[in-house]
């Protein structure tokens, strides 16, 4: 079965970034009304997440699929999607990691080919990926580390 795609609503950066780090197809618009939104769904098979109740009852009349996320609380709205869209866990793969710029798929890079766009610091790393859209480069980094550890915390919570 695919994965599910989402369009996530303007007030809700932080959770297409966080599904993009799960390898789920999230586009994110900072500025997008609620026509484009809904457009966007049905052109694209996507479902909307909102905190908008306006928006989630539009586009049910034009049969379009949406989550109101009530909570305010970024590990709550996460959970709610989980239960939702019944996704069972979440999981860091860099093989499915898409940018969290601009939620694009990141492909595998060598070290070589991208020592002089690297900071100092992480030249010692030996695994790269880039992204093929924005050219932001990423490898397994402390923030990664963080990022593992907050979804271990979170598929306690779904289970
Ligand atoms: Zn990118």
């Amino acid at each position: 079965m695919n994965r599910q795609k989402f369009v996530v609503d303007a007030m809700l950066g932080n959770i297409a970034r966080k599904l993009r780090f799960f390898g789920y197809d999230a586009k994110y618009f900072p500025n997008i009304d609620d026509k484009e939104i809904i457009l966007l769904a049905k052109q694209e098979g996507r479902v909307i997440l909102t905190r908008d109740r306006a928006l989630s009852s539009k586009a049910t009349k034009e049969k379009i699929q949406s989550t109101v996320l009530e909570s305010l609380i970024e590990v709550e709205q996460i959970i709610h999607i989980a239960k939702y869209y019944s996704i069972k866990k979440f999981s860091i793969d860099f093989d499915k990691i898409r940018c969290s710029l601009c939620n694009e798929k990141i492909a595998s890079i060598k070290r070589e080919d991208i020592l002089k766009k690297i900071p100092i610091g992480v030249k010692s790393e030996e695994e790269f990926w880039i992204c093929k859209k924005c050219d932001k480069i990423y490898w397994k980094g402390t923030h990664i580390e963080k990022l593992v550890q907050y979804t271990k915390m979170l598929n306690e919570k779904i289970h």
